[in-house]
């Protein structure tokens, strides 16, 4: 591996002290990695404080080029982070190449948004003084994401922080920092100041992210993760009054309509399923059909399911990696002996499989009691848990029946009933006849606990913003 030390600066630090990145297909050590301790945090902090104050003062249009550079050499270098995530996430190749196109994408987005930061003159309607409000940059941001995309959840937050012109500190996921430390010769390539963007792996996440959370140049949190560190991170960020991000967990209920178009309905359930083997906050967690339909929707899902081929994802034909580590291959695993001892039925998979690497099948189970594990937590992993309805208010009531919000999917073929259904949905993002919402020029996130904030669309770059109104006179 090119790059396993810190990135701070636009230099690579070295530690003594180190962590291994092991590759799930194979559980080898794939790198040892730097870990970032204090002093290291403080220097970050120095580096991007001094690169920001030059970096906000450019004009919009020299950083929205910047950006677009990044897009540019990221497309064109789309097949060596794709192998790089393979390799330290284990996702097989299609859904690497995905997230590396839609990684690089963000850049091009925030390229656009950089030079859209629209202001607003009025007349106040009593005292007639001029209402004049702009936004700028917030300060420096203390960016943190989760394995499951490690090229995607970077960009998603570098992109708007860059073009709204602040300087960021990258804490990326301990088993998959190195997509991240490959990014920033890219970046240096394209433009990008030395020290506006430093990247800290670290073993001693909660007090180093606390560290600078409480550092008072900081003034932005955006995080990517779990909601239980979310509610960790939002406690840490009170005592600075910091402008919290927050893109958190899901339990994305699909929802499949009699008068649904089986063929879109299969498709779309693969995609909300399948798409990084279900390690994806966005992933299908419980599948509602309606019972007139549920018989033959179920075996075409099964058929599908297994007709996947699992294996080391650097083999071009396989669909299905292994899961990132042990503890996430045994949770799925536990999920699905905890729905079948209370009643649901193994249509296809639920084997663990002997022999090296993470792997788990691709399974499919129906007649999943509500009270099952699976429905109540997120899966995090490829089993679709299918239930059955037959009444349109009981499906939404048991659909919104979670402290998540971040996405659902409804399918059918009466768009207005669709679109009411969508409507009464509390979810931050619904697919309507789609298994896929993520897009850099929409607003991605949730309701309730999933989150707060939006990244992506116009939104995302103002979670990186101070909103300033002045009240003038001339
Ligand atoms: P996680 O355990 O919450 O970890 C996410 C990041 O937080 C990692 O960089 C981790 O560092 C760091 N972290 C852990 N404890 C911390 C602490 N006390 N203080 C500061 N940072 C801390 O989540 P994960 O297992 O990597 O990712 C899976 C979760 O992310 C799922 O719940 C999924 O739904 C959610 N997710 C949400 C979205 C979204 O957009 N809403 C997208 C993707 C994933 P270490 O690796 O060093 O522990």
């Amino acid at each position: 591996m090119d790059h396993t030390d810190l990135y701070i600066n636009g230099a690579w630090v070295p530690t003594d002290d180190r962590f291994d990145v092991v590759n799930p297909a194979n559980e080898a050590v794939l790198a040892s990695v730097a870990s970032a301790g204090i002093e290291h945090a403080d220097a970050a902090l120095d580096a991007a404080e001094a690169a920001m104050a030059d970096w906000a003062a450019r004009t919009p249009r020299e950083r929205s080029e910047v950006l677009r550079k990044a897009w540019e050499l990221m497309t064109e270098r789309r097949d060596h982070f794709a192998h790089l995530m393979t390799l330290e996430n284990g996702k097989a190749g299609v859904d690497a190449r995905g997230e590396a196109t839609y990684a690089a994408e963000f850049f091009r987005w925030f390229a656009e948004e950089a030079v859209r930061a629209d202001g607003l003159i009025t007349h106040a309607p009593v005292s007639g003084a001029r209402i004049m409000v702009q936004h700028k940059p917030a300060g420096l941001a203390v960016l943190i994401t989760p394995w499951n995309y490690p090229a995607a959840m970077g960009t998603r937050k570098i992109a708007p922080a860059l073009a709204a012109g602040c300087g960021v500190i990258i804490k990326p996921a301990s088993e998959t920092p190195l997509t991240m430390l490959a990014l920033m010769p890219l970046l240096e390539e394209a433009g990008v100041p030395k020290g506006l963007v430093n990247v800290l792996p670290t073993k001693r996440t909660g007090p180093l992210v606390d560290h600078m959370l409480h550092d008072p140049r900081v003034r932005v949190v955006s995080f990517t993760g779990s909601t239980g560190v979310g509610r960790t991170l939002l406690k840490s960020a009170a005592d600075q009054v910091l402008k919290p991000a927050m893109e958190l967990g899901g339990n994305a209920p699909v929802v499949v309509f009699e008068d649904a178009d089986m063929d879109t309905a299969i498709e779309g359930t693969m995609l909300a399923k399948m798409r990084n083997l279900g390690e994806a906050c966005t992933a299908a967690n419980r599948i509602y059909v309606h019972a007139d339909i549920a018989e033959a929707f179920t075996k075409r899902l099964a058929e599908r399911m297994s007709a996947l081929k699992v294996g080391d994802g650097t083999d071009p034909s396989v669909d299905v990696g292994p899961l990132v580590n042990a503890a996430t291959r045994d949770k799925v695993a536990d999920f699905v002996a905890d729905a079948v001892a209370k009643g649901a039925k193994v249509e296809c998979g639920g084997k663990l499989p002997e022999g090296t690497g993470y792997f788990y099948p691709p399974t499919v189970l129906s007649n999943v009691p509500e009270h099952a594990e699976c429905v109540q937590d997120e899966i995090f992993g490829p089993v679709a848990a299918i239930q059955t309805f037959t009444d349109q208010d009981d499906v939404i009531r048991r659909a919104n029946d979670t402290e998540y919000g971040l996405v659902a999917y409804v399918f059918s073929g009466d768009f207005k009933r669709a679109l009411q259904v969508c409507e009464r949905l509390d979810y931050g993002m619904v697919g309507l006849n789609r298994g896929l919402v993520s897009d850099p020029a929409a607003p991605f996130g949730g309701t309730k606990q999933s989150g707060l904030g939006r990244e992506g669309g116009h939104e995302g770059m103002l979670e990186f913003m101070e909103t300033q109104y002045i009240s003038a006179s001339w």
